[in-house]
């Protein structure tokens, strides 16, 4: 398979001419050739989506809105094709790329029923004036994304930047770049006019970049490493441009005493080891009241064996992680986790069944004990089904191992106590927390984070405020 960018509503071959291989990760062989972009593709399709950007933010919010519903029904309607290329790409099991798919057309379902009813306001200034607000499209938006939910994410990120108005111009990981080009093809057909979604694909360095840094582009939003937010961040202040920007995590899972543990421990291992760890809300701090440490510790072990492992076109509970790079990183925190006295109370070291040595980057579900809150397992994201326990006293210790880290992404709190969950929660310095169902939320539910995890919010009626700007009109009657 080779694949083009996507540029003003056509496959468009690279102006360098040169392509990146992709590869599945079951196999660590070569799943897909995509176009290698440079400033040059960049500038092409950002003059594709400024020329189709008036048609756009002019057109009747009710006519977008039945397009981004549209949208979502052809994302449906190519549920099977999408969800095999997002497995044969990332390695996630084909349940859950169904899933992603499921979640991206909930996004554009979700933002297309919003359009009529995000607006501004009016201003009493008393009787002599009228003063209201407009909430406007920036204009040319940049989407940049990872690869370890890649359709997933396009749509958080591509549906409310269009349901608002604005043109987009994404950029998707080079390592899983495929469902977002097939998205962009998939929304044309369903009506979206050429050029206001386009598919630039590439390396970051050279495509991303050359994105962040283009003139004509006026808000970027990105998801990614603190390292890529860094850059980006640096050519923004240049520029003088906004950012949302969603990164990583290291977010605490904590378990009280009077939870219900029939629910907290599978609970807690969900939240470990979904999409083999490849997630930036992953609960890879276990924190757990001393009371129940042990109990919690079984129960998790027993859990963890139960996690079957294998290509995700067989839909197991686990594939292999997205990247050679992710592979070894993985590895290198089993090193580093060994060397700092933590106890590997399940994996620690690669999988020994021979079926997962053979090439694919698979590794084993990990839990440490012995752990301290200053060890560099407990404290830095390794994006890997690796998670740590460890015990605390009292609800005060609890919230200060919490929030004693750079990240501040989500947190978990199992308790049957209502005034505890709620007090817990307000203490805790994460975007989002779920109280009793790790991961609980959808499309509607405001999402980023605190401190070293980002700034703005993705999702819900939240991020529109992030894709629009606003303008005051004061008129004296
Ligand atoms: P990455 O930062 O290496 O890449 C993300 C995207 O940014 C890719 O498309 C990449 O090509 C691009 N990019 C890289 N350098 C760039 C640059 N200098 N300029 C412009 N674009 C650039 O991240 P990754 O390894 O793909 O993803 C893993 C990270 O993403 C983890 O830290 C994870 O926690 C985070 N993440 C966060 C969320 C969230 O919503 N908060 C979701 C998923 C992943």
């Amino acid at each position: 398979m080779r694949y083009e960018h996507f540029i003003g509503g056509t496959f468009t071959v690279p102006a360098g001419g040169c392509y990146l291989d992709s590869i599945n990760p079951a196999r660590n062989e070569k799943a897909a050739e995509i176009a290698r972009g440079d400033a040059r593709d960049v500038d092409a399709a950002v003059r594709a989506a400024k020329t189709a950007f008036p048609e756009w933010r002019d057109a009747k919010p009710i006519v977008r809105g039945r397009i981004l519903f549209e949208i979502a029904r052809r994302l449906r309607a190519n549920m099977d094709k999408l969800a095999r290329l997002e497995t044969l790409e990332n390695g996630k099991p084909l349940g859950q790329s169904r899933a992603d798919v499921e979640i991206a057309a909930q996004y554009f379902e979700f933002y297309a029923g919003l359009v009529n009813l995000f607006k501004g306001e009016t201003i009493d200034l008393g009787g002599d004036y009228h003063s209201y607000t407009r909430r406007e499209p920036f204009g040319v938006v940049g989407v940049i994304t990872p690869w370890n939910a890649p359709i997933n994410q396009a749509g958080r990120g591509i549906a409310p930047a269009l349901a608002v108005g604005n043109v987009v111009v994404a950029k998707p990981s080079e390592f899983t770049s495929t469902t977002t080009l097939e998205l962009a093809k998939i929304a044309v057909e369903g009506g979206l006019p050429k050029g206001v979604l386009n598919v630039v694909t590439g390396t970051g360095s050279e495509a991303g970049a050359a994105l962040v840094s283009h003139p004509e582009v006026r808000k970027v939003a990105f998801t990614g490493s603190v390292r890529a937010a860094r850059e980006i961040s640096k050519i923004a202040a240049d520029r003088i441009i906004p950012l949302t920007l969603e990164l990583g995590g290291k977010s605490p899972n904590i378990i009280f005493a009077d939870a219900d543990l029939g629910a907290a421990i599978p609970g807690a291992h969900r939240a470990l080891c979904f999409n083999a760890g490849q997630v930036c809300s992953l609960g890879s701090r276990i924190l757990v009241e001393h009371p129940i440490h042990e109990t919690v510790v079984a129960g998790l072990k027993e859990e963890l064996a139960k996690t079957r492992v294998g290509p995700g076109t067989e839909n197991l509970s686990m594939g292999p992680v997205t990247t050679a790079a992710q592979y070894q990183k993985v590895q290198d925190y089993y090193r580093i986790a060994r060397e700092e006295g933590a106890s590997a109370a399940v994996g620690g070291d690669l999988p020994s069944d021979p079926k997962l040595r053979g090439g694919g980057f698979f590794v084993s579900p990990t839990l440490y004990t012995n752990v301290r809150p200053e060890m560099r397992i407990a404290r830095e994201e390794v994006f890997g089904p690796v998670g740590v326990v460890i015990p605390f006293k009292d609800e005060e210790e609890a919230v200060r191992i919490a929030n004693d880290v750079e990240y501040g992404l989500v947190a978990g709190i199992w308790t049957r106590d209502l005034a505890r969950a709620h007090r817990v929660a307000a203490r805790l310095e994460a975007g989002q927390v779920f109280i009793n169902e790790y991961f609980a939320g959808g499309v509607e539910t405001p999402f980023g984070g605190y401190k070293l995890s980002g700034y703005g919010r993705e999702k819900g009626i939240e991020a529109l405020h992030h894709y629009t700007q606003l303008k005051c009109v004061t008129i004296k009657l």
